[in-house]
């Protein structure tokens, strides 16, 4: 049977949300599809409930936009992978995000998948929402009513569940903060060998460092730690005010392992390996990020 009866590629933003709208409102189950790399494979395998009609936004203009606007880079939610990788605005201002989004599948999956589908599928160790979170991003969320940007970290509300109504709502783009001068940022991640999509930790870290070394200001994010994409505020005000010392390193782990929430998943980690790794994974995020500040300078 097919998964779908009807299928729609809007090209604008105010008719995909018409769409949705009318869709909605009418009753019939709709889902946006983007890349489609998590959904297709949800509603194959019964983890999605069943759709009527797919509105597919990767033709919508107003999200296939990367953009430097003021101080803000912007990219657009149903912008493929690849494309935000090879984007040299991108590769300017956000190793982080590029390091995640290489990491993500294939060369198959990169060519398709979004960062909207990956934010949107609002798991807890999503390697490009663990960047976006880092970065300071911010997504723009759109209604009929309207649109507002919500900070990343306010996106989640529990495993798989964003803070938006995905039937009736569309993350239209991310924004974040350009690169200042003595700013960089970094994406590490360990992964089981085999085939698991998800990661067992994945880290971002960025860290804007005075000229003498001291960190200004510090974002972390960690993935799965919690319900939803941790931002690890304890330990970045740790960081914060400080050289990147024994010292430093000490009080940030300290800090982060009281705040994130490992456990034991049965495919990929135990909570004892993942605590294991939850130190080495901060050391290298950190020192990266901390090596690309000095190497810029
Ligand atoms: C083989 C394979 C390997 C993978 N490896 C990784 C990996 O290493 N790391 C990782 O993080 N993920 C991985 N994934 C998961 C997936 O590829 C990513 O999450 C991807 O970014 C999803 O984007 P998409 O465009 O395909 O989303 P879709 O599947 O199209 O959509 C996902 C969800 O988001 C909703 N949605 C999509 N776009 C929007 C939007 N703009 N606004 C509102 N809702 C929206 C959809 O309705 C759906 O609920 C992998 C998947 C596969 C199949």
């Amino acid at each position: 049977m097919s998964l779908w009866q009807q299928y729609l590629r809007p090209q604008s933003l105010a008719d995909a949300l018409d769409a949705l709208s009318a869709l909605g409102d009418s009753g019939g189950a709709v889902a946006v599809v983007a890349g489609g790399t998590d959904l297709l494979l949800d509603l194959d395998q019964g983890r999605h409930s069943a759709v009527q009609t797919l509105v597919d936004v990767t033709g919508v203009a107003e999200m296939l936009e990367i953009r430097h606007v003021d101080d803000f880079i912007h990219i657009g939610a149903a912008v493929p992978l690849r494309e935000v990788i090879d984007h040299a605005r991108v590769r300017a201002h956000a190793t982080a995000l590029v390091e995640a989004c290489e990491l993500i599948g294939g060369p198959q999956v990169r060519n398709v998948a979004t960062l909207g589908g990956n934010v949107a599928h609002a798991l807890p160790a999503g390697d490009g929402t663990i960047a976006l979170l880092a970065l300071g991003a911010e997504a723009e969320v759109a209604s009929e009513k309207g649109a507002i940007w919500i900070r990343m970290e306010d996106l989640f509300v529990s495993p798989g569940e964003p803070r938006f109504d995905r039937a009736h709502e569309l993350v239209v783009r991310f924004r974040f903060p350009a690169l200042r001068d003595h700013e960089a940022s970094a994406f590490r991640r360990i992964m089981r060998p085999q085939g698991v999509a998800i990661a067992i930790l994945n880290m971002a870290a960025r860290l804007h460092v005075d000229g003498a070394g001291i960190i200004q200001e510090a974002r972390l994010a960690v993935g799965p730690a919690g319900p939803r994409p941790l931002r690890a505020r304890a330990a970045e005000q740790a960081i914060k005010g400080n050289k990147l010392d024994e010292a430093t390193f000490s009080r940030a782990l300290d800090a982060l392992s009281g705040e994130v929430s490992l456990r034991t998943s049965p495919h990929r980690a135990t909570v004892e390996y993942r605590s294991h790794l939850l130190k080495s994974l901060l050391k290298q995020t950190l020192e990266v990020a901390m090596s690309r500040v000095e190497h810029a300078v």
